[in-house]
């Protein structure tokens, strides 16, 4: 294990000419490269083999040598053989349960870009250079990056509004867990709000996102009556990506304070375990927002929590957080998504109800905790930070 924990720092860059031509490339053959390996390994699986990373870098090599593909050999390895290993990651969730069958990446709809390890970029004297670059990218420092911190990955991508965006890994000694203390909280995620906490408290969506929800289905009708293939397509298609990424940017924002917040004051954060096979059932606007804030919650949320040695425990969507009494255990009949508070029958406790829910998610993962080995903080000890260090360690994956 790493004696620092590890965190990305993500800035805008500006692009030359033949850079953004040489990333465009870059992403084209990673596009190609990761959908050929899904291809093959799809055929595979066809015949019940399974075909693994190694397979897929060896069909990457024959690939190059080919007349057709020989444009791969104009672009760096490095990324290429990055996005099959994300291939070999996604197929590890699949076969785990964790997700769904990976998907091919689709021209306008996937995310562009590509990531390098340390044999495809320089970083030297606060520049980074790309492999393939002559020059170093010209990067809009927001914050500073940690004094002598080295990237060991460094991913390069484009919004669909078109914005370039440098992403670095690295270990941060700034990074220190905090003192252990006995504080745990349950949250629920609603539609209304964002978040509802077992304290009672609700926290709001951001402002402006429902006006800027509003904006977005109206851009979205615009598009669809625009002519397939026409310069206003185009320009629609642009408009419903600012609004998009706008939206994305206002609530990161707002999730990152709400997450470090929440990290500090709590010991033990228990949240409910939305997989992505359930998330995609309902696909209106509204929901498919609210998934994704939540599983960007989620990350943030992870992730800080390794930081600074806390614990996230995930209970099973299944669990019925929204029908059991939190005060005497008694499970309702009918609980309709419009009823918004209702009174226990057997103990007369009046509940808001998804105050009522993050209390139950904060109960179930209080026994979760209890019985899991291994992840429960070791509340014996002083609150020094040898024995948090040894929590953030011993976490599990
Ligand atoms: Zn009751």
């Amino acid at each position: 294990m790493p004696t620092h924990v590890k965190r990305a720092f993500k800035y805008r860059f500006y692009p030359t000419d033949e850079q953004a031509a040489e990333l465009s490339r870059t992403f084209g053959c990673v596009r190609k490269v990761y959908n050929m390996a899904l291809a093959a390994r799809t055929e595979a699986w066809a015949r019940q083999e399974r075909v693994n990373y190694n397979a897929t870098s060896a069909m990457l090599t024959a690939w190059k040598k080919t007349e057709d593909l020989a444009f791969l050999n104009e672009v760096s390895s490095v990324p290429l053989q990055q996005c099959l290993r994300h291939l070999q990651a996604a197929f590890t969730n699949f076969f785990g349960k964790r997700a769904r069958y990976p998907r091919f990446k689709s021209k306008k709809k996937s995310r562009r870009s590509a990531e390098y390890t340390t044999s495809g970029f320089r970083f030297r004297d606060g520049k980074l250079t790309l492999a393939k670059m002559a020059v170093p990218l010209d990067i809009v420092w927001s914050r500073p990056l940690p004094e002598g911190v080295k990237p060991s990955t460094v991913t390069v991508s484009q919004d669909a509004a078109g914005r370039w965006y440098v992403s670095m890994l690295c270990e941060d000694p700034a990074v220190t867990p905090l003192p252990v203390t006995d504080t745990a909280v349950g949250v629920d995620v609603g539609l209304d709000h964002l978040l509802t906490l077992s304290t009672g408290e609700k926290i709001a969506n951001p402002r402006h996102e429902r006006r800027d929800r509003a904006r977005l289905a109206l851009a979205q009708r615009r598009l669809a009556k625009k002519t397939k293939g026409s310069a206003n397509r185009a320009k629609a298609r642009r408009k419903v990506a600012k609004i998009h990424a706008r939206i994305a940017d206002r609530r990161r924002d707002g999730l990152h304070k709400l997450t470090t917040r929440l990290v500090r004051e709590n010991q033990t954060i228990v949240i409910e375990d939305l997989t992505v096979r359930n998330m995609v059932k309902n696909r209106s606007l509204a929901r498919a927002i609210s998934d994704a804030a939540w599983s960007e919650f989620r990350n943030l949320l992870e992730y800080k929590a390794q930081w600074y040695g806390r614990e996230v425990i995930a209970v099973d969507r299944f669990f019925p957080s929204s029908k059991l009494c939190s005060t005497c255990g008694t499970l309702q009949g009918k609980m309709p998504l419009h009823v918004r508070t209702w009174t226990c029958d057997s103990c007369g406790t009046t509940h808001d109800r998804d105050g009522n829910a993050a209390k139950n998610l904060l109960a179930a993962g209080r026994a979760v905790s209890a019985c899991g080995a291994g992840v429960r903080p070791q509340r014996s000890s002083p609150g020094g930070q040898s024995a948090t260090k040894q929590e953030v360690s011993r976490r599990e994956p």
